[in-house]
This record gives C-alpha cells, structure tokens and sequence, in this order.
C-alpha cells in the first residue's frame, strides 16, 4: 500500500511515522518551500506522548522540551481557583511535555528523514486537486520554486492540510471561512528567570481576558534561565462579524493593542505579564477559530486528520495531542486491513470523529478554563474563601469532565492498548 499525506505539520509528520512503522508506503507532500519550525509553545498531553514515545521520541523530546510539573489556574489577582499536577507527577505512565511548536514538528521531520528518507518529503508541493476513481488516488501538486506541476498516485490520501485544507474544502465547498468567537491570542516567547517549581503553567483571569505562562525550554548555554511561552486570550469583538484579520499563525501582533487587555489587568505574585511581554521582541496574534464538526471525513479512499478534520480552538492542550491520535488510529486500521482501504477510513472516522467534535464543542465553552470563568464571574473583584465562590465538586467536574472526554483521564492512559 501506498499512502499520500498532504501536509507537514504536527498531524502529517506523525501519519508518515505512524504508517512507516506499520510497513506502509508514504510520501509527505507540504506547499512550504522548508519544513521551517514555526509557531510558539504547545503542550502535548500524556495519552499523545504515549504515542511519541511508542515511535521511540521520548529522548528527542526530553532533549528540547519541558515535563510539566502543575498547572495552577488562578483569577486574574493570581488567587488560585485550581492546581493539577500533570504527567507523570500526577501518577500518569506518560509525561506532558510543554514545549516550542516549532521543536516538536522538528523531531518529527528529522524522524520521518532518517526513517522514511528525503526522497518522500515533498516540500514546496501544494496541492491543487485529487482524483480518487475507486482503485487509487491521483493528486495535483503545483511546485512553486519550478513553476510547474506534478501528480503523484496511491491507494489512499491523508489530507492533514490544517485548519485552511483545500482536501476539506473539496467534499466541504461551501463550508465558507473557519468561524470566529471574537476573541483574540497573542502568543510569544521569551528567555525569562525560572518561576514556581521551574515546570509549572500558569493560566489566569477569566472570560474576557487570559494570561496563559509556561517554561518550554532550558538552554543549556544560558543556565539559570528558561525560555518562558506566554499567551494572551481577549475578547475584541461579539464574534458575529469575521475577525479583523485572517488567521494565520505566523502573523506578527501589534503591542498597543495588545497591552490595552493586559496593562493593570493581571496582578500576578509570581510572573508580571507586562514585564514579559515587552521584554519580547516578536510575538504573534491568532484569532480564536474553529469550524463545526462535519458529519464524514473520510470518502472513499481519502480522509481528513488533525486540524482539516477538527480544527478547534486552541484550549486544552489538544491541537497537536489529537492530530498525533488520528495519526496512529489510521496507520494502525490501515495496517489491519490492507486490503480495504475504505473500509479502514470508515473505521477510523467512527472511531475518531465524535470524540474530535465532542472536543470541539468543549472548548467553545471554555473546555477546563470554565472553572476560572465562572470564578470570575461570581466573584470579579476576588475573593476571600474560594468555597464562598465555588464548590470544589463543581471546579473538579469541569476539569475531570474535560479530562475524560479528550481521553486524557489516568484510566484511558495508563490502561495497556487492547
Ligand atoms: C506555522 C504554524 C504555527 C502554529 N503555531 C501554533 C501555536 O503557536 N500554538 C498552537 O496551539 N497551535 C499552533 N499551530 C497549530 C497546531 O500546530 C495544530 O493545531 C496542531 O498541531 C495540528 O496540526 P496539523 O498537522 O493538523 O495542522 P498544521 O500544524 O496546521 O499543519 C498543516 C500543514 O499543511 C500544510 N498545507 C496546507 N495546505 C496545503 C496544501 N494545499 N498542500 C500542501 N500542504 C499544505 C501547511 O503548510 C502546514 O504545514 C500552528 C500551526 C502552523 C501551521
């Protein structure tokens, strides 16, 4: 079998091990001209990290990454609402990882280079059209840097092409541009002083404005300090109109606009948002987007993965963890029946798709932050005691209910694979 992935990104990079592994044949296909390591932090959850270290990168990992120790939510006078400790400190099998986007896309392509080899990475190759006559597929890739365009064949095409993919929007024309919440995040890292336990993240405030830290990696030249990720989230607009500017991740923030939603907002004891972010020179802004779930990603023999198949606002620490369970959900149903390439994408949508919407739907309600959200909501101005506020039950259902259904809970990733 002969698989084409279209995309090089977190979702596409982790198919081409994944069916590698199994013994399938896959080239990689991605219209940049690089495979570049762009974006700022993310955390991968335990249950993904499980999968990354069954392809054996747990070291790789470790060598450009952060365990993360807690994760603490407070108001935004950094009274705190909610600590959880994460990873293996929280009795997973599995750590989380916080660590620089654009690191963790750079393990995962030097892998698919040492395993899958150079002549299967495509870069510079965008695709155009496909054609699937029922025995194979047939792809349109225009070469920019060459000016021309090329086709390539197989028995089935992932298309793990992001939240803009032209595969979606072929069985989806008329689905229109991802939708918008009116809120806004700025996104940026900076070399700063080690806080808290060194591993730990910090998300504070509440339902208009977010201020998300975590350490994502100790430079062994510059000892003593970490490099710190920070995130904003406002609310800028009602959500009714398209946002002010497309969303594309590498677009550069303007720091007048932004300091309005942070400048005597946060009183943090133990890091000073405003400090932080201008003490960075670049940072990004995105605007929150999502697309609503869709009944089918897969159509004969080409499915959908990662954000072209769910594309999700990113609360939760979910984008890259799902892509890498899709990944390895399909390369395994692939590998079980080779010869029913349609029935393996069938199986791997039922599989996979009412758990990604049911995420989906999750975090436009706010997913695990809705416990700082309500907190902020009954109590704007702080509090004395947290229970005059909140019950713990109530705070713990809306993280444990969340853990659970992204699959996440200790249960689902420490139980052994069937
Ligand atoms: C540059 C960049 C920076 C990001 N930064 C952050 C971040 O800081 N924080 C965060 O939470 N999430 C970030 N994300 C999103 C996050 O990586 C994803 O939500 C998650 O990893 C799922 O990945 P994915 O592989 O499905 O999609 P993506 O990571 O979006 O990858 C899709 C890939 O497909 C390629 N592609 C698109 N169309 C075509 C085409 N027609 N032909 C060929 N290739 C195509 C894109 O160039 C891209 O490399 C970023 C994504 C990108 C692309």
């Amino acid at each position: 079998m002969k698989a084409i992935v279209v995309g090089g990104g977190i979702g596409g990079l982790a198919t081409a091990l994944s069916l590698h592994e199994r013994g399938i044949e896959v080239a990689v296909y991605e219209q940049s001209r690089t495979i570049r390591e762009l974006g700022v932090g993310i955390n991968t959850l335990p249950h993904a990290i499980k999968e990354l270290a069954a392809l054996g990168l747990l070291d790789a990992l470790d060598r450009v990454g952060i365990r993360t120790h807690e994760l603490i939510y407070t108001n935004r006078f950094g009274q705190q609402v909610w600590r959880d400790l994460r990873g293996l400190d929280a009795g997973y099998e599995f750590p989380q990882f916080s660590i620089h986007r654009g690191k963790l896309q750079g393990i995962l392509h030097q892998a698919v280079l040492e395993r899958i080899g150079s002549h299967n990475v495509h870069p510079g190759h965008q695709l155009v059209e496909f054609e699937d006559d029922g025995g194979s597929v047939t792809a349109r890739f225009d070469r920019r840097d060459a000016g021309d365009t090329v086709t390539a064949s197989g028995d089935v095409l992932i298309g793990a092409d992001g939240i803009h993919s032209t595969v979606r929007s072929t069985f989806y024309p008329d689905q229109g541009p991802p939708s918008w919440n009116g809120l806004m995040l700025w996104r940026g890292a900076v070399e700063g002083e080690p806080f808290l336990t060194g591993r730990s993240m910090i998300i504070a405030g509440g339902m208009n404005a977010k201020f998300v830290c975590y350490p994502i990696y100790n430079n062994p030249d510059t000892p003593g300090r970490t490099l710190i990720n920070w995130a904003v989230v406002a609310r800028i607009g009602d959500g009714s109109s398209p946002p002010p500017r497309r969303e594309d991740w590498s677009r550069l923030g303007q720091r007048e606009e932004l300091m309005r939603y942070v400048d005597g907002v946060f009183t943090l004891d133990v890091i000073d948002p405003v400090a932080i972010i201008n003490s960075t020179v670049d940072f990004y802004e995105y605007p929150m987007c999502d697309r609503d779930p869709v009944e089918r990603w897969s159509f004969g023999r080409v499915t959908l993965l990662g954000d072209a198949a769910h594309p999700m606002y990113p609360v939760g620490s979910n984008g890259a963890s799902q892509a890498i369970l899709d990944a390895r959900c399909l390369a395994a149903l692939l590998a079980a029946c080779k010869d029913d390439v349609t029935g393996a994408l069938k199986a791997y949508e039922a599989e996979r798709l009412p758990m990604t919407a049911d995420i989906v739907r999750t975090n436009r309600k706010g997913g695990p932050e809705q416990v700082i959200d309500l907190v902020e909501e009954r109590a704007p101005d702080g509090f004395d005691k947290l229970a005059d506020v909140a019950t713990h039950e109530e705070l713990e259902a809306m993280v444990r209910g969340y853990a659970s259904l992204a699959k996440f809970s200790q249960r689902d990733v420490n139980r052994p694979k069937a």
